[in-house]
């Protein structure tokens, strides 16, 4: 897990305090560190490009903020996105089409036609979408996401590769795919798998790229030449204390080495989502109120499942830290729980802090991945505010938004108008 530095007690985030971000604009608040977002995007690029021919495809349902995608872009990244929202928001954030990738499940024609209209590639997800896709557009080139019987996850709830899961095509018919696809007018060059999110072990990368390898040389007998192989995302991190971080640089090597001597493909894509954004994003939220129920102690928080739904949706472990009391002594036991009225809103469970009292500002860390992107506004809570942290620096990239706002698309029948 990440560590932070203080000063004079107050945590440090991206070269400010905490408690200064929270005075200046609010809570909660998502805070986003630019310097750790651009590092954690090399990193990865760095650890495979040494090796292969690297293409980093953002996946963007993590963190689709405008000033995140904006960061990346000027990186080079490249985009995986599931829908057309994703897609238009990274063309307005400064991704250009061929930087795309459209990677959906269960697509219509509305949106197959919108996604190719603005000159997207897609990744075809099953047999349907591609008959429905040829009478669409066959101009630009298209892959194929199989379904590899490779599965990986921090939940069952986001493995994707398994057999009989909604994914891809399995296995059997990707061959057919390819020469239905053929016959159809395609120019098929790449093939593609996700397994799951949030994997912390190489072996199923290492098992995937054998089954895309496999794939690969069947097809090439075909006479298939294909010019990516991409492997997908799932890239894991450490949200615990002494929890390893994951070693890319032997992922890397293995992943590689199996491409390099099994298939003579140039190019690898990856699409990590979770582990550019993940780290580089905490939530400030403060403390409102402090309770003892006798059985329990609660820390009540003014974020709950409706700003971070990872917890009570995945049972997720998220650090938690009193930002303006850092690395003191903790006290006793106590859930930190938000204002949603359901028992399964809590941020944390059983989490050892130093005596909190109302007023604190609680730091929920690695809220970077699926934190903003899943908020809801359950219970009318209006969505929260982000900044962008450099330095020191902050700048708010995202407004609260306003209570009238959740009404903007309602209309009142008339008869029922008073
Ligand atoms: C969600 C998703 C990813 C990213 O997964 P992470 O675990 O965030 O890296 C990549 N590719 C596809 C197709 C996805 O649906």
């Amino acid at each position: 897990m990440r560590e932070f530095e203080s000063e004079d007690g107050v945590m440090l985030f991206g070269g400010a305090r905490v408690t200064d971000l929270a005075d200046e604009f609010g809570t909660p608040l998502y805070a986003v560190d630019e310097d750790r977002l651009r590092e954690n995007y090399r990193g990865v690029r760095d650890a495979f490009s040494k090796h292969i021919d690297t293409r980093i495809h953002y996946a963007c349902k993590a963190n689709t903020g405008l000033a995140v995608l904006a960061a990346l872009a000027q990186e080079g990244s490249g985009i995986d996105a599931v829908s057309i929202g994703e897609v238009m928001t990274c063309l307005k954030a400064g991704f250009r089409p061929e930087d795309m990738m459209y990677t959906g499940v269960n697509v219509s024609d509305a949106e197959l036609k919108a996604v190719t209209d603005l000159g997207v590639m897609v990744n075809v997800d099953s047999l349907s979408e591609l008959e429905r896709l040829s009478r669409i557009n066959t101009e630009l080139p298209i892959s194929f996401r199989v379904t590899p019987g490779v599965g990986s996850g921090h939940s069952a709830k986001v493995t994707t590769g398994h057999d009989g899961s909604k994914f891809g095509i399995p296995r059997d018919r990707i061959a057919g795919a390819y020469r239905r696809a053929r016959e159809l007018g395609f120019k098929a060059t790449g093939i593609h798998a996700h397994i799951g999110s949030g994997g912390q072990r190489a072996e199923p990368f290492e098992d995937e790229m054998e089954v895309l390898a496999g794939i690969v040389n069947e097809l090439k007998e075909d006479g298939f030449d294909l010019d990516f192989i991409d492997l997908g995302g799932g890239i894991g991190v450490p949200y615990r204390p002494n929890e390893d971080e994951m070693d890319l640089e032997d992922l890397a090597e293995r992943v590689t080495g199996i491409m390099r001597e099994e298939t003579d493909v140039e190019t690898l894509i990856l699409e990590p989502g979770r582990y550019i954004v993940c780290d580089a994003s905490v939530l400030l939220t403060r403390c409102v109120d402090v309770k003892d129920s006798g059985a329990k102690r609660y820390v009540g928080v003014d974020a709950g499942f409706n700003t971070l739904i990872r917890p009570a949706m995945y049972d997720s472990y998220h650090h938690v830290a009193i930002g303006n009391r850092f690395g003191k002594a903790c006290t006793a036991k106590y859930d930190v729980v938000g204002p949603i009225c359901e028992s399964g809103d809590a941020l944390a469970h059983d989490r050892a802090l130093p005596d909190p009292r109302e007023g604190d500002l609680v730091v929920i860390y690695n809220a970077g991945a699926y934190g903003f992107s899943m908020s809801s506004n359950y219970n009318s809570r209006p969505l929260c505010r982000e900044a962008m942290v450099r330095r020191g620096k902050a700048e708010l990239v995202r407004e609260a938004e306003g209570i009238e706002e959740m009404w903007r698309h309602q209309r009142i029948p008339e008869r029922l108008a008073r």
